[in-house]
């Protein structure tokens, strides 16, 4: 009895890499004992050429499908759909730049017949990865954990491999904004951690822009705490006392010493630092009432051109 594994691969303007990837994965794949694999590549709306060369590849194999999108709709969707189209008693989510080294789902294979029901691929040697990135992942996870209940293990990107329940259970989550390794964690299971190092990127260059990174950290916080909206009352509290006391002391040093300086400068601070304070507040609401308005639209996560298989011809 051998065990199909779905490798699930968002894919966005990597026709450099594509070929390397596949020639390097098959045959890591191919030595697991017991086991089929298949592939299921979702092409996020690239521009360079990337499809004709997933198309080429799934077109003389059939352990390989591709799900073409009608345009970009950013990695968490192209996962989610990957995840969705799989049909594996075991599902790896796996970069298609080959950041995420495919010799350790032997391992991960290993570990998974031995009970566990997620296996994570935690990252020991972030190097490849610039400081900046680094020191700000290592503050959003960080932050991220002291406000969230659900607690996202730190280096730890998608790369895993997940059981056939974790899968389903995943598949139940209605939100239409993914935000992947939230969801990862949330669902629970018996969860099991491998080490390794993470590798340059074989070719190209990241899609994740310092702006996009934010975004992303934003969509994190906003999808698994309500922290954020909850603190401004006790701010609130904390500054309606200190004005009172700043107003209590105004007020005895006026009888005692009476009015020797025009309140200018303590007006004027007092105004825009609450000022401000208001406008971080509503700032935050916005945050929220922005995800709320999307989830109401009920729209798909993302939407399938046209996939291609060689089963079909
Ligand atoms: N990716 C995607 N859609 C996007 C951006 C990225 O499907 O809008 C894919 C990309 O092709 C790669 C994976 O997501 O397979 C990770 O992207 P990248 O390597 O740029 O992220 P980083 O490793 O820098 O975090
Ligand atoms: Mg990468």
């Amino acid at each position: 009895m051998s065990q199909l594994l779905t490798l699930a691969v968002p894919v966005y303007n990597e026709a450099a890499t594509i070929q390397a990837f596949v020639d390097r994965i098959v045959p890591v794949l191919s030595s697991i004992p017991d086991t089929r694999w298949e592939f299921v590549f979702v092409d996020d709306g690239s521009t360079d050429g990337t499809l004709l060369k997933l198309v080429a590849v799934a077109g003389v194999d059939k352990r390989f499908r591709v799900l073409e999108f009608s345009r970009n709709f950013g990695k968490e969707a192209a996962l989610t759909a990957a995840i969705d189209a799989a049909r594996g008693e075991a599902v790896i989510p796996i970069d298609a730049d080959l950041q995420d080294p495919p010799e350790l789902i032997a391992q991960m294979v290993q570990a998974w017949r031995d009970g566990a029901e997620v296996v994570l691929a935690r990252r020991i040697d972030r190097s490849a990865d610039g400081v900046l990135k680094r020191k700000t992942a290592a503050w959003f996870y960080k932050l991220h954990n002291r406000l969230s209940d659900t607690r996202i293990p730190e280096n730890v990107g998608d790369f895993r491999l997940m059981d056939r329940v974790v899968v389903d259970a995943l598949k139940q989550l209605p939100e239409r904004q993914r935000f992947m390794k939230g969801l990862f964690a949330w669902v629970g299971f018996r969860t099991v951690t491998i080490d390794y190092a993470r590798a340059p990127r074989a070719a190209g260059t990241s899609k994740f822009s310092g702006f996009a990174l934010w975004n992303f950290a934003l969509e994190g916080f906003t999808s698994f705490s309500t922290a954020p909206l909850k603190i401004w009352t006790y701010l609130g509290i904390a500054t309606a006392l200190g004005t009172l006391l700043y107003g209590l002391y105004i007020l005895l040093s006026t009888a005692l010493f009476g009015n020797k300086v025009p309140g200018y400068a303590s007006l004027f601070v007092a105004i825009t630092f609450f000022g401000s304070v208001q406008l971080i507040s509503i700032g935050l609401l916005g945050e929220y009432i922005g995800r709320i308005y999307v989830e109401t639209k009920q729209r798909p996560p993302y939407l399938i051109r046209k996939s291609y298989s060689a089963d079909k011809h």
